[in-house]
């Protein structure tokens, strides 16, 4: 007999289940399954994304809920929009063969009417993200009172995006009578709080221990100066050809950084944060998913709920301030039974918080070296090597050059040519990493680290008199200077005397401003759209700061100020010198794509109007 038919599931959800390949359920499925089929009792799930507890709370809905009945009888809250959708893709896959079945997908950033529609045609499942919800209760477009069941979903994330009052009125909507099923990756006390105010008497799980990282991963800390991070970066990445990564900094300004740097430097990476338009974000993560991304550079709130499989590392190129968000942040490798790694790359003064983050997660983390440049040209030659051996020969199509090809080898032995072939590449790597330093430094090097002024904000700095202050605006929404400076002056009536010097980047700005008028300008700019978009302005120095490994203005380019140490020109992989870039690698499926993506060809780069920005994005900034 199947084992979900044994866990109590009905063939036609077996079947569609066994399409999608799950043949035996995962601890968290076998765990719950039977517990939630009774229908008659809360539950509190401690399991991270990855385990299968999509399932775990889908399928005992499925057997539930009654579909003769078109009115919500279950109501799924998730902390993003990706999420949501994830969630009600799920659903709908395992209740393929079911006839009635429906589920709805709410979620901000979308066409609310569409929506509504499809909550009026009748729905059972209605899958949510909180402030879209609350929106539609509002406009009193939907009945919860007959609701049965409520899924808390992520609960965690759900808090740490503020989500808590709007979760509180849409619960107010539902019976008293609810059961309510909750499952979060870890157990702050605030998540046990909300456990003890809607739940009675919760049946308990726990998969692993108590905000324990996942057991298919692995984690590694790699201690190096901070200025030389970046270069170390790219070495890790540059070992590991197959990478298929999510980098974690902390700040949006960082992670537009990382990417930039990293596109320059031909890798093919981009980035995703909350200054980016949901259309935008999209269009990243498509990429990602599709592979056509190798490197996704992220900050922690704009990563949240991203589920994609496969990931083979995460790289924490800055650590995060919360523990709870290493947990997350690892969670995005390892998933659905593979095995992942965790990388931190850090600098001496920060080996206390690797101490930490163990102890928390309960598992060691293993102190890598930074591999040499030899080390990188040995990985990157024999995965060409390996390339070469398994690529897949168009013989149509190349027959007719073959000749022609002998002819010019002729001279040539087999050994001779493989030589020349693997050489082709390999003296790119080895040009390209020929002095290349040793980053390593040793956990006992605790001593005067000169590279600590790197580290620290440079942007702070204004000119004398002047505040420099950050607007979450750019030339991607099409300003120019000239634009800035009226933009700033018509919305704070201050003269444009007294603003200093415009820096103006892709999705940012930094400006200064007369400390007599930076009040002003704050004051002004308060509730300010732009294009559906709130205008945020901040004091520069409250952005940059905060301990974690800065990039100055400008020190990827010209590494002024003592910042990050470049390794060679644009970098091995051949992104800005120019002459040597080659277009497209493999599309699809290849990773790497040397012709060097810039910003434009990015989705919705241009604003163009069209930003749009539901109810649940604020909260995502
Ligand atoms: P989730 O934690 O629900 O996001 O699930 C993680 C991944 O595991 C998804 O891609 C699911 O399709 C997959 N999955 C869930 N349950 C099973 C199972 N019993 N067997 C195989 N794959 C599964």
């Amino acid at each position: 007999m199947n084992p979900f038919s044994t866990l109590g599931i009905r063939h036609d959800i077996v079947n569609a289940i066994t399409e999608l390949g799950f043949e035996n359920p995962t601890p968290i499925q076998e765990q719950s399954i039977p517990v939630l089929l009774s229908g008659s009792n809360d539950f509190v799930g401690l399991a991270q994304t990855g385990t299968g507890k999509t399932a775990a709370f889908g399928l005992p809905l499925l057997e539930l809920l009654d579909f003769e009945e078109n009115y919500p009888q279950a109501l799924i809250l998730c902390p993003t929009r990706e999420l949501c959708l994830q969630i009600t893709n799920d659903i709908k896959n395992y209740a393929k063969n079911m006839k009635n079945a429906q589920v709805v997908a709410v979620y901000g950033g979308a066409n609310i009417s569409d929506q509504l529609r499809q909550i009026k045609r009748g729905v059972q499942i209605v899958v949510a993200t909180p402030g879209r919800m609350l929106d539609i209760i509002n406009r009193k477009a939907i009945d919860f009172t007959q609701v049965q069941f409520v899924v808390l979903d992520e609960a965690d994330e759900m808090l740490n995006m503020g989500f808590q009052e709007d979760i509180d009125s849409i619960l107010s909507t539902t019976p008293d009578d609810k059961k309510t099923w909750l499952f979060s990756a870890t157990m702050p006390n605030e998540v046990r709080r909300i456990a003890k105010k809607y739940m009675t008497d919760p049946f308990e799980l726990t998969i692993g221990t108590k905000n324990t990282g996942n057991v298919n991963i692995e984690h590694e800390y790699y201690i190096v100066k901070a200025r030389d991070k970046y270069a170390a970066f790219k070495r890790i990445v540059d070992f590991n050809p197959e990478i298929f990564g999510i980098v974690f900094c902390r700040t949006k300004i960082e992670t537009q950084e990382i990417a930039e740097a990293l596109m320059k430097d031909g890798y093919n990476a981009d980035a995703l944060h909350g200054d980016l338009s949901q259309q935008q974000r999209d269009k990243v993560m498509k990429r990602y998913r599709d592979r056509s991304l190798q490197l996704l550079i992220a900050t922690d709130v704009a990563a949240r709920g991203i589920d994609v499989n496969d990931v083979t590392h995460v790289i924490n190129y800055s650590l995060p301030d919360e523990i709870e968000n290493y947990t997350h942040r690892s969670g995005r490798t390892g998933r659905a039974g593979k095995t992942g790694i965790s990388i931190a790359i850090i600098n001496s003064k920060e080996l206390g918080k690797i101490r930490h983050i163990e102890r928390t997660i309960g598992k060691q983390f293993t102190k890598a070296e930074i591999p040499t440049g030899f080390d990188v040209c040995e990985k990157q030659l024999f995965a060409l090597v390996h390339k070469v051996h398994n690529v897949e020969v168009n013989q149509e199509q190349i027959e007719q050059y073959i000749p022609r090809i002998m002819d010019e080898f002729k001279d040539l032995d087999k050994e001779e040519i493989i030589k020349r072939f693997a050489s082709l590449e390999f003296n790119r790597f080895l040009e390209y990493y020929a002095k290349a330093p040793d980053l390593n430094i040793s956990a006992d090097d605790r001593g005067f680290d000169r590279s600590d002024r790197a580290e620290r904000p440079m942007r702070s700095g204004a000119n004398a008199g002047y505040t420099r202050l950050f607007m979450n605006l750019g030339s991607v929404d099409d300003f120019t200077r000239g634009d800035m400076l009226g933009f700033i002056c018509n919305h704070t009536r201050i003269s444009g005397k007294s603003v200093g010097k415009i820096d103006l980047k892709g999705v940012f700005t930094f400006f200064e401003i007369e400390n007599s008028a930076v009040n002003q300008v704050l004051e002004g700019f308060k509730s300010v759209d732009f294009q559906g978009r709130s205008v945020r302005i901040e004091l520069a120095g409250d952005r940059d700061s905060g301990g974690g490994s800065r990039h100055g203005s400008g020190s990827y380019r010209g590494g002024s100020g003592g910042g990050t140490r470049w390794e060679g020109g644009g970098g091995f992989r051949g992104g800005s010198s120019g002459g040597g870039r080659r277009e497209g690698g493999r599309s699809g499926g290849g990773f790497r794509d040397f012709s060097g993506k810039r910003r434009d060809d990015r989705g919705g780069g241009n604003s163009g109007g069209s930003r749009r920005e539901g109810g649940d994005r604020r909260r995502r900034i």
